[in-house]
């Protein structure tokens, strides 16, 4: 088997019951893509934008998930709930959350496995900032998020892996072609030694991919799909990137 080739949306904190017309016109063009689809809107949207898709292949994910499968955790969303209001994947990790809500490598692996006992893919995100790669801190700092975040349990089935550089993000801004292949071969590498299918988890670059640079990237070894944020909010944009896989 090779690693599935995935192109995922993370809408962020944006789109409203209108912007479901997106997913209408995404269905119209990719909803039989040769590559997996997965668009993550904001959790109050995941139900409707599902009843959307119908039978297309598209599939739907959550944003973030709690580590505790219910109770007394006002505002939090559990993985079973994701699950049952339609979603298959959870983005797990993202640099926002990291920085806005003090993520712990430790927080995103108890959320993973959370995740894991509630049937969903955990898509887990790493990344250095800019201060931390101007140091060359790149490869330490992935190899620590990807010990901390990746539970024992991941396997191909169950788990993604997101390279996002911090700088990169929302930044227009890319790494190199030699960085991205730098950092996605460490991962595979990383993986290996953790993971018995290591070989077949789905490694996703993320970082201000757009329709312009999506070909060039996904020709990087390793590189298995994108995780995009500003460019998944128009159909015509992401549609582009899934054309390119
Ligand atoms: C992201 O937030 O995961 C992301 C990759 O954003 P953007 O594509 O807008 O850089």
């Amino acid at each position: 088997m090779a690693p599935r080739k995935l192109a995922a949306g993370n809408w962020k904190m944006n789109g409203d019951l209108a912007a479901l017309a997106e997913i209408d016109s995404l269905c119209g063009t990719h909803g039989n893509a040769s590559c997996d689809i997965l668009i993550c809107p904001p959790a109050v949207l995941i139900h409707a934008m599902k009843e959307r898709v119908g039978d297309h292949a598209i599939a739907i994910g959550g944003q973030d998930c709690h580590a505790k499968p219910s109770g007394a955790h006002t505002g939090d969303i559990s993985a079973a709930q994701l699950k049952d209001a339609g979603a298959s994947h959870v983005i797990l990790g993202h640099s926002e959350r990291r920085a806005d809500h003090g993520e712990t490598d430790a927080d995103v692996a108890q959320k993973a496995s959370a995740a894991f006992d509630a049937g969903l893919v955990a898509v887990i995100c790493v990344g250095e900032t800019e201060a931390e790669r101007d140091a060359g801190q790149t490869l330490d700092v992935i190899g620590r998020q990807l010990s901390g975040s990746v539970p024992q349990a991941a396997h191909a089935g169950n788990c993604v892996i997101a390279y996002e550089p911090v700088w990169a993000i929302g930044t227009g801004r890319t790494p190199t072609n030699d960085q991205i292949a730098e950092v996605h071969a460490f991962m595979r590498n990383k993986l290996a030694a953790a993971v018995a299918d290591a070989a077949d988890i789905s490694l996703l670059y993320g970082g201000s991919v757009k329709p312009a640079n999506a070909s060039e990237i996904f020709s990087i070894a390793h590189v298995d799909g994108a995780l995009v944020g500003g460019a998944s909010l128009k159909a015509s944009d992401f549609g582009a990137i899934i054309s390119a896989l």
